[in-house]
């Protein structure tokens, strides 16, 4: 677990018709405005998390949270964003694994002008 995003097992809850109720590592239940937290669902597993600035410490969390929470929430106002795999992730390939050096020759080639365009061949 990353300190700094830390993950709460219970889930947030709104709170009125714009709040959402979460809580912070630090500081513990807190009420924040919806429009200013984030949703996001991994589109693979079906999770979601939900993540926000602590008005109390300024802090970045995040919490699980449950999928009948997404919709009020969104609804209150928050972003919803979907995390997805790229499916380059799963391709597989014959070609040998790439070595040092391929790197060397790589990090040689960024030396020349327009090396972007190399990438383009
Ligand atoms: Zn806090």
């Amino acid at each position: 677990m990353r300190r700094d995003h830390p993950i709460f097992p219970q889930g947030p809850t709104p709170v009125g018709s714009e709040g959402v109720a979460v809580r912070c590592p630090d500081c513990g239940p807190v009420a924040v405005a919806a429009a200013v937290t984030t949703i996001f669902g991994d589109v693979e597993s079906g999770a979601h998390h939900l993540t926000f600035l602590c008005p109390g410490c300024g802090r970045r969390a995040t919490q699980f949270l449950p999928v009948q929470m997404v919709a009020p929430i969104v609804l209150s106002g928050a972003a919803l964003r979907a995390l997805t795999r790229p499916a380059e992730a799963d391709e597989t390939t014959d070609a040998p694994p790439i070595g040092e050096d391929d790197v060397a020759a790589f990090a040689a080639g960024l030396n020349q002008p327009a090396w972007e365009n190399e990438l383009l061949n």
